[in-house]
């Protein structure tokens, strides 16, 4: 055979499945993305920062996390510091980034870190996962990034990248112990959290939901679903049914330049935040219901409805806000379990966003 000849046979023979965690680590070691959070190439990795990177990341995009993750790291340098800051420093520097529960378990995580290993996460899988807010993905992360335990964590990103590469046919959710188990072919037999970056790295960049670049992925040889040419129509996804969308009221009520605010209880939705006060949130907005759990303040002479609605979408329901805005007299004292606080300082408060929208558009001309 002549030279020309096999050269053409190398090129033209496909990829073997086997050579794909090789070609992919190869891919990462040119391409990686540098993210606050990761080492540089040959850096110990810190296992603080791929926790606390992982946390602020579930449902959180790399874009909104980055200044996040720089303002706690300066602040609580290390678990033990994060550990003993208090639970309302924390839930306040976390303000914005929603899904509050991350935040509580956040803390509740760095004490028991403290507390129960002397100030040194675990480093098995099992053991991080006995830790509050760690579930298996999670777990899964911190054990391939931080300590290379050979292990693959399954984000949003690798769940499209495997879908596509075996063309599952199946939907998402009931497919994804598949993608799990074919996820783990990918890992080669050593730098187990460079594999999984390296995936995710490939979703977020290449392999994306809408026109991926399938010219530039390393994986392109063998890649089922671009042999088929249908790469977008991956995952499949079984049909969303969309939240019921919920209406009530939200009361805006300054004394001068105070306005009157509340604490969620612990537990459920955005617990342990502060709100303005509101009505129940139900799916129609009847304005004298409303009105009866408006709170009870002695020289409110009347109500003021200002035009227009506050939207806001939650995981599973959206949700409209009729604003009624109030100003009272200098000595109104708050009802009980309410407080003023100077609407200067309402950046310091752990307000959701939500909360944000309904005081900017209350205070609004
Ligand atoms: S070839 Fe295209 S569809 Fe397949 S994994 Fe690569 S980027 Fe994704």
């Amino acid at each position: 055979m002549s030279p020309a000849v096999a050269k053409i046979e190398r090129q033209e023979k496909p990829v073997v499945a086997e050579s794909r965690p090789a070609l992919l680590l190869d891919w990462y070691d040119r391409h990686r993305r540098r993210l606050p959070w990761r080492a540089a190439a040959g850096e110990r990795t810190d296992p603080y920062r791929v926790w606390l990177s992982e946390i602020m990341l579930q449902q959180t995009g790399v874009k909104t996390v980055g200044p996040y993750f720089e303002k706690f790291l300066a602040r609580w340098p290390d678990v033990t510091a994060l550990g003993r800051a208090s639970l309302d420093d924390v839930l306040r520097m976390w303000a914005g980034l929603g899904y509050y529960s991350r935040a509580r378990n956040l803390h509740a995580c760095a004490v028991t870190v403290l507390r129960d290993h002397a100030g040194v996460f675990p480093d098995t899988e099992e053991g991080l996962r006995q830790l509050p807010g760690i579930g298996p993905y999670t777990a899964k992360a911190i054990a391939a990034i931080a300590f290379d335990i050979r292990t693959m964590p399954v984000d949003g990103n690798i769940e499209r990248v495997v879908s596509r590469l075996y063309a599952i046919e199946e939907p998402l959710p009931q497919a994804k112990p598949r993608i799990q188990e074919l996820a783990a072919t990918l890992l080669g037999p050593s730098r187990a959290g460079d594999s999984a970056q390296a995936l995710m790295d490939l979703g977020s960049s290449i392999c994306t939901p809408k026109k991926p670049a399938c010219t530039l992925c390393p994986l392109n040889d063998d890649c089922s679903a671009r042999l088929r040419g249908d790469q977008e129509t991956f995952p499949r996804k079984a049909p969303k049914k969309p939240g019921m969308l919920r209406r009530g009221a939200a009361f805006i009520i300054t004394r001068g330049d105070e306005l009157l605010v509340r604490t969620r209880a612990e537990k459920g939705l955005l617990g342990g935040m502060t709100e303005v006060p509101v009505s129940d949130w139900l799916a129609r907005q009847d304005d004298k219901v409303a009105l009866e759990q408006a709170p009870d303040l002695n020289g409110v002479a009347r109500w003021h409805r200002k035009a227009g609605v506050v939207t806001h979408v939650f995981t599973h329901f959206p949700l409209e806000l009729v604003i009624y805005t109030a100003d009272v007299a200098a000595r109104t004292r708050a009802p009980e379990g309410m407080r003023w606080v100077p609407i200067a300082t309402l950046a310091d408060e752990a307000l959701p966003n939500v909360m944000r929208k309904a005081i900017a558009h209350g205070l609004g001309e």
